[in-house]
């Protein structure tokens, strides 16, 4: 896409100019399907629309190959059609009334009904009916995901922007479509702050008015922690988590969440190691999103880390990743530096848990002797085994992963390379330091 934002808007008016100049936006792959699926929304009679987030990114310039299509007929029968003729694969959302088609170039696009929506209770989930396309854009988040992009055959390119989405983008601006949307639906809320911080786009006074009337009312307490993590999660994804996060602070939305991140004073540097030696870390065997949770939750215990997560409905595996590892690697953390024998822990820790480690220790050079010690004892490998040390007179006991501790230790210390070498040592660290457990 090499088309600047300017030759899509007249300045002086904010409006599109020729609708030619959106189409030469486009990649030539996507172009081909939008017009295919255009065709076929002819030959089923209604018109079709790409609408939501890849059309903002359109007039951003920003590549997305994520399509949104919209019809005002059945759009999971639609898909369905579509799916049959061009051998594309289908994902059918029932429960949405949507549907899912993947492209054999592997290009992902949701075909959804143009419908309305109300909500019977604040930040529930809402009623959903077939409806118009004026009224699929209305309950839309933000103007800037409401503009909508004809792709049938006779109209194709022709933009219709009711709510001057495309003005606000211009403007870089970031506003509600009416008064109520965050008591409707609070992830809206989490939602403005990641399109804001994304785009560096400003929160329109009178929207930000609104999420700050919304949160007084405590309007976080009615939504579920399952969704709220949905949201929360999304913004960990995002490429600069640390910018929303500074504001869903600003904001007070994670003091709701629980007191503990409140008191979490250091919370905002922490972040800002992670990111740090996120940087410097070039494997990708690890979660970004899941390293920055861990350091969101940094200063609670493990009561309350178990709290948010039970909040949140965190799945069992990450719990115990958020909960038990991470005190785990905390303590941990704590008996290196006062040397004491922990190297072999270590070597079974995911990365996650040394990139926090290291984000612990403000000193470089500390990080840096974190990271060798663990690289070094990932590849330790001990020779002796537990017959070998019964050989040594000693019985099967608590004293025996002592040992094995302790020689670990010496290898990755010292120069033990051999099995001999190893029993050589067991047999001067028991005559030295376990005496009486050898005769016991
Ligand atoms: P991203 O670039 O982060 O994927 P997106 O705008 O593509 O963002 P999606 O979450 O894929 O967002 O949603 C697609 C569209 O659905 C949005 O552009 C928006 O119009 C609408 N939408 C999504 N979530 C909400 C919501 N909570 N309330 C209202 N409209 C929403």
């Amino acid at each position: 896409m090499t088309t600047s934002f300017s030759s899509i808007i007249n300045i002086e008016t904010g409006r599109p100019q020729l609708k030619d100049n959106i189409i030469k936006t486009i990649p030539k792959n996507i172009l081909n399907i939008l017009k295919e699926i255009g065709k076929a929304s002819e030959q089923f009679g209604c018109q079709a629309y790409a609408a939501g987030g890849f059309v903002r990114d359109l007039f951003l310039n920003t590549p997305n190959f994520d399509i949104d299509i919209v019809i005002e007929k059945n759009g999971m029968e639609f898909a369905k059609k579509i799916a049959e003729t061009k051998g594309w694969k289908l994902k059918t959302h029932k429960k949405f009334g949507t549907a899912t088609l993947i492209t054999s170039d592997n290009l992902k696009i949701d075909i959804a009904s143009a419908r309305s929506e109300y909500y019977k209770a604040p930040a529930a989930l809402p009623q959903v009916k077939a409806g118009l396309l004026s009224e699929d854009v209305m309950r839309r988040d933000f103007t800037i995901n409401t503009i909508l992009i004809n792709i049938s055959p006779k109209n194709f390119g022709e933009i219709t922007d009711i709510y001057s989405g495309i003005k606000d983008i211009k403007n870089k601006t970031v506003k509600v479509l009416h008064d109520i949307s965050f008591i409707d639906d609070p992830t809206r809320i989490l939602r403005a702050i990641k399109f804001a911080t994304r785009f560096n786009f400003t929160i329109d006074p009178h929207t930000q008015k609104l999420i700050k009337e919304a949160v007084d009312k405590n309007i976080f307490a009615s939504l579920s922690g399952k969704r709220f993590f949905t949201e929360l999660e999304y913004i960990l994804k995002e490429k600069d988590p640390v910018l929303p996060l500074i504001k869903l602070f600003e904001y007070k939305i994670m003091q709701n969440i629980h007191a503990d991140i409140a008191s979490n004073a250091g919370a905002l540097s922490f972040l800002n190691r992670i990111k740090e030696v996120i940087s410097l870390y070039k494997k990708n065997d690890y979660s970004e999103w899941a390293l920055y949770f861990i350091g969101l939750i940094n200063n609670c215990g493990k009561e309350a880390s178990e709290d948010i997560c039970r909040y949140f409905q965190i799945p069992h595996n990450q719990k115990i990743l958020f909960c038990d590892l991470r005190i785990e690697a905390k303590n941990l953390l704590k008996n290196i530096e006062k040397n004491k024998t922990a190297y072999r822990k270590i070597s079974v820790f995911k990365t996650e848990l040394i990139l926090y480690m290291m984000a612990s220790l403000k000193s470089p050079v500390k990080r840096e002797e974190i990271f060798k010690i663990y690289k070094k004892a990932k590849n330790t490998k001990i020779l002796t085994n537990g017959n070998d040390i019964i050989k040594l007179g000693i019985k099967p006991g608590p004293i025996f992963s002592e040992i094995i501790n302790r020689l670990f230790e010496a290898k990755i210390k010292g120069d033990i390379k051999t099995k001999k070498k190893e029993i050589d040592y067991i047999k001067k660290y028991l005559s030295e330091e376990t005496p009486i457990i050898k005769n016991s």
